[in-house]
This record gives C-alpha cells, structure tokens and sequence, in this order.
C-alpha cells in the first residue's frame, strides 16, 4: 500500500499510471480532496483509512473508504456497525492493536483483542485482519512476531504492518500489507 498522505494527487496519479492500486490515507478530509477524480478514472482503485477515525466522520469514511485499519474502540465499532448497515456498504476492517502497549498510542491492548473482536463480530462487522504500528525507538521485530502470533490465535488473515523503515522485517514476520509512505513518495513536507 502507498501512503500518500502530504502528497499531491498528481503524485498518487504517477503510481496509478505505473499500475499500483492500493492507496493509504491518514484522514478523511485529505482524501476526500485528493481522491474524487483519482476514484473516477481507476475504478479499482483502493483506499485505505489508516489513521485515527473520529466518530462524527464515521459516515464520510465508510462513503469513502474500501477499507478501514484503525478499527480501535467499543465507541467506533458501534459507529461503524450503524453506519454500515445503513449505508449496504459492508467494508473490511482492521483491528488497530497497541502492540507495544503504550499509554499515549490508540490501539486495543493485546490481552483484551478476543474480546474486541468478539464485539465486533456481534455487531455484524466484517473485521479480517490486524494492524499495528510499533514503538518508533525500539526493535519492531519481536512486536511484529507478536502480532502475527494474535493473528494466528484469532483466526485473522490480514496482518497490515511494516513501513518504510521496517517493511521487510515486517513481511519476514508474515505481514501481507506493508504500509510505505517516505520510501515510495520522498520526504513528507
Ligand atoms: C505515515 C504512515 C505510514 C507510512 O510511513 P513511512 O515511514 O513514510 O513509510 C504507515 N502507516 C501509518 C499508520 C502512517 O501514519
């Protein structure tokens, strides 16, 4: 997946015409900017909330999104469910987890994931998969092999981690997404 978030359209239009679909966004008002007329002439083109969805854009999201990562609280999951059930549109979902269990960072804690998807299930969401992004300072591997190990327990197939930095750490840990912002796109202003 390219995260194209501080990038222009005209950049994500270059990936396009070299044949890549999968896109990454951290919000919804960027993308719904840059994306409209990318959507229009690349049908199949798919993109990738992976950034913190607050509640009040639950609707603009699952309108925009083909599939959201960052699937992080009981309050969301119940949004989401709602919004999708009205709306027919029944998006894959990630479930964001803390893998390095840290105070500040979103994310569901580890030992309390079953439960977290058991809810979710409930609510009729289609949830696939995991997602994490790991402690920036410390050694992402044995935090990968941690995920993927939940994964496993849980009976999920997607295991979206690894960014520029780590993907190929990541995909050695058995990631079948890796998020690439920087290392495909330059810098980020
Ligand atoms: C920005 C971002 C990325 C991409 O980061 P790079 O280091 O530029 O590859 C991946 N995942 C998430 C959740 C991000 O916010």
């Amino acid at each position: 997946m390219a995260v194209s978030k501080n990038h222009s359209a005209e950049a994500v239009a270059e990936l396009l015409a070299a044949g890549h679909r999968h896109f990454g966004e951290n919000r919804v008002q960027e993308a719904e900017r840059k994306y409209p007329e990318l959507k229009r002439v690349y049908p199949d083109l798919r993109l990738h909330l992976i950034g913190p969805l607050q509640s009040n854009k639950v609707r603009q999201a699952v309108a925009f999104f083909d599939v959201i990562e960052t699937l992080d609280r009981p309050k969301l999951a119940r949004a989401l469910a709602v919004e999708m059930k009205s709306s027919g549109r029944h998006l894959p979902c990630l479930i964001e987890i803390n893998i390095g269990s840290e105070p500040q960072k979103a994310g569901i804690a580890p030992n309390e994931a079953a439960e977290f998807l058991a809810l979710c299930r409930d609510l009729g969401l289609r949830v696939e998969g995991l997602m994490c992004i790991p402690p920036h300072d410390q050694d992402p591997v044995p935090h990968f092999l941690a995920l993927a190990d939940l994964a496993q327990r849980l009976g999920l197939s997607r295991l979206s981690m690894g960014m520029s930095n780590d993907f190929k750490h990541a995909i050695a840990c058995g990631a079948t997404e890796v998020r690439i912002g920087s290392a495909i796109f330059g810098s980020r202003a």
